[in-house]
């Protein structure tokens, strides 16, 4: 395929991830998120730093470096670039990453709690175990970027962190199985809360993370 296809197609990937965001429920108030893909080893395809209503042309193309190679950017995208090539630089079999300021999830960001895997979607949509928490940095910041890469560093497996005081950043081989995963930590953040007035939620029995994970890999492979 060539370049063009690629993101071409890529571009109708992410408008309908970020169309399911918005049909399923898990976006804030202000509908505020940002979602790109993987280009190569050194660009991605952004949201121009809106999406409802997005179009696939209106996405951009730019380096990891940070400089816009394609398309317009709002001024306030410019700062997210480097947190997502932060993630693709970590992970080098990410190839969507989505950020949102989904309710329930952002609950457990600003009260600084990982949000631990108790749920059966969570597991199967590929977090199997607790998301943890990136301390507290402004938007774009060094600070926040090296708290990402480090966490990143520390939990070689999440696919997940939430960033403090602010919100959720999901990650994944594509942006649809990136979608399904904000939508089952959104329903598990949600479950807990609405755990805690009852009694409280309840780890899952010894084994069923890991039966659950082993299984799942046998129908992957
Ligand atoms: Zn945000």
């Amino acid at each position: 395929m060539s370049d063009g296809d690629v993101r071409g197609q890529l571009a109708g990937q992410l408008v309908e991830a970020a169309e399911k965001l918005f049909a399923a429920g898990v976006m804030s108030h202000s509908g505020h998120a940002n979602l790109s893909a993987r280009l190569d080893g050194e660009r991605l395809l952004l949201t121009p730093g809106f999406v409802r209503g997005l179009k696939p042309e209106q996405l951009a193309t730019v380096g990891f470096d940070g400089q816009v190679l394609d398309g317009g950017l709002r001024s306030v995208s410019a700062e997210i670039i480097a947190m997502h090539s932060a993630v693709y630089r970590a992970r080098p079999h990410v190839g969507a990453i989505i950020h949102t300021h989904s309710p329930s999830a952002t609950a457990f960001a600003v009260a600084h709690r990982p949000l631990p895997c108790r749920t059966e979607p969570m597991l199967r949509f590929g977090q199997a175990e607790e998301v943890p928490v990136v301390p507290w940095g402004p938007r774009g910041s060094d600070v926040s970027v090296r708290g990402i890469a480090d966490v990143l560093r520390r939990r070689p497996t999440t696919a997940a962190v939430l960033l403090a005081n602010h919100g959720l950043l999901v990650f994944g081989p594509d942006p649809a199985a990136t979608a399904h995963l904000v939508v089952a930590i959104e329903e598990s953040a949600e479950a807990e809360i609405a755990a805690a007035a009852i009694g409280g939620a309840v780890d899952f029995p010894p084994g069923a993370r890991e039966a659950v994970r082993a299984a799942i890999a046998r129908v992957a492979s």
